[in-house]
């Protein structure tokens, strides 16, 4: 497998598209390896079912320009932070050996992106551990990124993605299952398939860029101080007087 320079994970299909996927296809768009994992199949989904979701992420992720994508098989609505699941993230982990892993923020309603973001975070750790067994070397990557799953979220840092949003938003449509389609008008109803949920996400994406001065934008939290390699490092920084 080509080095990979991020792993994305993704509780369910579609989450890393709504809150990392202009951070991915800026990446892959510009030659960096980027790898999805999803956690679940999302075969709880009140819509869809697993076969349509799976085609749906092949055509998401090919939008965005991914060409790697696993499935850490653990249920959907039942994501916990146990050490079988931590030893699971921990081969992928120990396969891709990313320079960086963007993974959801834990505050969240979903209780299995609660529970993700812990998990991955502790695989992460356990990863570097040379006495956890896997049969692979052990790896520990340089930096994670927590993307949120909910809009009332102050970030550390925000990433311009206003040239790669329209990937974004065509990648989110690629889940059609999952939202409003006026054909199917008697579909279950669902947080996400309210009519103007896409509108939701463009407003929120807009929030974000408007925190640094440019059209579209993707937030992220990190759990230490931001490092710079140098001083010399501020001059290329934009940290806008708003
Ligand atoms: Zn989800």
């Amino acid at each position: 497998m080509d080095t990979t320079e991020a792993l994305v994970f993704s509780p369910h299909p579609d989450d890393a598209e709504m809150g990392c996927g202009g951070t991915i296809a800026s990446l892959s768009h510009a030659g960096h390896s980027v790898a999805l994992c999803y956690i679940t199949r999302g075969e709880m989904g009140t819509r869809g079912d697993v076969e349509t979701r799976a085609a749906e992420t092949r055509e998401a992720l090919q939008i965005l320009g991914v060409l790697h994508h696993v499935y850490a098989d653990i249920p959907d609505a039942g994501v916990t932070n146990t050490q079988e699941n931590r030893l699971k993230i921990v081969a992928i982990l120990r396969t891709f050996r990313p320079r960086i892993v963007l993974t959801p923020h834990h505050e969240s309603l979903h209780p299995d992106h609660v529970q993700a973001s812990l998990l991955i975070r502790d695989a992460i750790y356990l990863s570097g551990l040379m006495k956890i067994e896997t049969g692979q070397e052990r790896y520990r990557p340089e930096s994670v990124f927590y993307y949120p799953l909910r809009p009332e979220f102050t970030p550390s840092l925000v990433v311009d993605i206003t040239g790669h949003f329209g990937s974004k938003m065509n990648a989110i449509r690629a889940y059609r299952s999952q939202f409003y389609d006026p054909a199917t008008p008697n579909a279950p109803e669902t947080l996400l398939s309210v009519p103007d949920f896409l509108d939701r996400l463009a407003a929120i994406a807009r929030y974000y860029g408007a925190l640094i001065g440019v059209t579209y934008g993707e937030g992220y939290g990190v759990d230490f101080p931001l490092a710079l390699p140098s001083p010399t490092s501020l001059l290329g920084l934009s940290c806008r007087m708003r």
